[in-house]
């Protein structure tokens, strides 16, 4: 897209959020001219990365009285991509070898990426537009403009009027349970991952583990530690699969999916083998979720697929006032968060422009038009697997901002790689030392 001719113009833009997505949109629109209010419902910034070690109390989530905690952080996690590809452009996530309370492992804990993020928004004074402990609870269009209603925990509620509203709010809080044929009748304890802390509760217990990705692969290994067995239902296998991974893990099996679960306490496999459990720990996911947003019937959400979104930033019926940064998810994220936030804030100066609503439109129609052709159900819209970096690069184009590096693109891929291969050791064992050297080359090289 052509740059406009127009002169800037400055908006006051309400984010919602201070997680990685709502800090980088946050410094983004204030650099292009925008005044900024963040919003958020917690004392800090860093979002997920705020560990809770209690959950919720609702293992499952559903309870909608239930006090929500934001976190799905456990106590065991580290990251699941290396360090280097992780972090802003111009803030790289590198070690921090001074200071010795620092992780500087390449895939360090969850606490290193939570002092990474105070770091950034220490070293870009972002703290001072964020508004601490105040929930946005209501936002709606009025005349053209936005009415965001916010709460502070002194029960305090206020209505203010903004230009534009970015919504930041993560989407790793509210739970997807995966149906189980007879899970009704099923007598054992259930809980999903989004509750998870620590493997202590499940001590001597067989336990079943639905889901082999990040979080199931790292659970399920954390759990195996201290349970009986373990049994991994993973949804990429095999209907015969039943395969018991390398050592260290003598108690550990990986099946198909589960297809029945029964009154007795047994649950059936595609594979044929039946387990006799007393937990069933679901890692398969998370909704996403905006229950403060009014649009006036404008948009929904449908399995998961956010009706609609224009490379899923836009709402073309709303835009450019609403934007989401950040629902894209797994791969790259913080450098997704930039990029789109660049976008966002430089059509919002008018510095650039979108396509007319009929043209975003047709756009989202022909994107669900692919995903059709190849049987995706909706619920795979805003997965973009390996498309993100051909997709990052398109918005780059459009706002005017350089690629994704090359050494950033490989590193996920082949990261994610291992990860699926050798999810025992992929954080300490890698064969990627030329991308790392390109990494910090490049970190060099810009002065980082
Ligand atoms: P969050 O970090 O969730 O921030 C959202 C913020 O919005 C929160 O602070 C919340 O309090 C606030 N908020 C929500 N609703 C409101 C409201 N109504 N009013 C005010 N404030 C509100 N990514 C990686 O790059 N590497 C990894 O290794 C990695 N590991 C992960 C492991 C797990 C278990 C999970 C679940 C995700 C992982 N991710 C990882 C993805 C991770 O979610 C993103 O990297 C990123 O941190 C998400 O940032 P965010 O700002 O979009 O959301």
């Amino acid at each position: 897209m052509a740059p406009a001719q127009n002169p800037i113009i400055s908006q006051h833009v309400a984010v919602i959020g201070a997680g990685a997505a709502g800090l980088v949109t946050a410094r983004e629109l204030r650099r292009e001219g925008h005044t900024v209010v963040v919003f958020e419902r917690e004392k800090q910034v860093g979002g997920l990365w705020i560990y809770s070690p209690k959950p919720e109390s609702d293992p499952l989530s559903l309870d909608p009285t239930r006090s929500v905690v934001h976190s799905s952080v456990y106590e065991s996690l580290r990251t699941n991509l290396p360090r280097e590809c992780m972090g802003f452009t111009d803030f790289p996530f590198v070690p921090r070898l001074e200071d010795e309370s620092r992780d500087s492992r390449r895939y360090p804990s969850h606490m290193e990426v939570l002092a990474y993020l105070q770091d950034f928004a220490r070293a870009f004074n972002l703290e001072e537009m964020v508004r601490f402990e105040t929930e946005v609870v209501r936002v709606e269009p009025v005349n053209e403009k936005w009415k965001v209603r916010s709460k502070t925990s002194g029960d305090c509620s206020n209505d203010e009027i903004f230009d534009a509203v970015v919504v930041c709010n993560g989407h790793y809080t509210e739970p997807y349970i995966a149906h189980i044929p007879g899970i009704k009748l099923w007598p054992g304890k259930q809980i999903h991952s989004h509750n998870y802390r620590v493997p202590d509760p499940f001590e001597n217990e067989v336990v079943v583990v639905i889901g082999n990705f990040a979080s199931g692969a790292d659970i399920s290994r954390d759990i195996a530690k201290v349970a009986k067995e373990v049994h991994i239902a993973s949804r990429a296998r095999e209907h015969d699969t039943y395969e018991k991974p390398p050592m260290p893990h003598s108690n550990l099996w990986v099946h198909s999916e589960i297809d029945t679960a029964h009154e007795d306490g047994s649950i059936v496999f595609k594979n044929g083998k039946v387990v006799y459990a007393d937990s069933i720990v679901y890692c398969t996911g998370y909704k996403y979720y905006f229950p403060f947003l009014d649009t006036n019937g404008y948009m929904s959400i449908d399995e998961n697929r956010i009706e609609h979104l224009y490379k899923h930033v836009f709402p073309p019926a709303l835009a450019p006032g609403l934007s989401f940064v950040g629902l894209p998810g797994m791969g790259i994220q913080f450098v997704m968060f930039e990029i789109q936030s660049k976008w966002v804030a430089s059509v919002l100066s008018g510095r650039f422009t979108l396509p007319s609503q009929d043209k975003m439109m047709e756009d989202i129609i022909s994107s669900y038009e692919t995903l059709d052709a190849l049987s995706l159900p909706k619920r795979y819209t805003h997965k973009l697997g390996k498309i993100q970096c051909e997709y990052l690069n398109w918005i780059a184009e459009e706002c005017g901002c350089p690629h994704v590096e090359h050494w950033r693109n490989q590193e996920v891929v082949r990261g994610y790689q291992r990860l699926v291969s050798h999810p025992e050791t992929y954080r300490d064992e890698w064969d990627d030392d030329d991308l790392m050297e390109e990494a910090y080359n490049d970190f060099a090289n810009k002065k980082l």
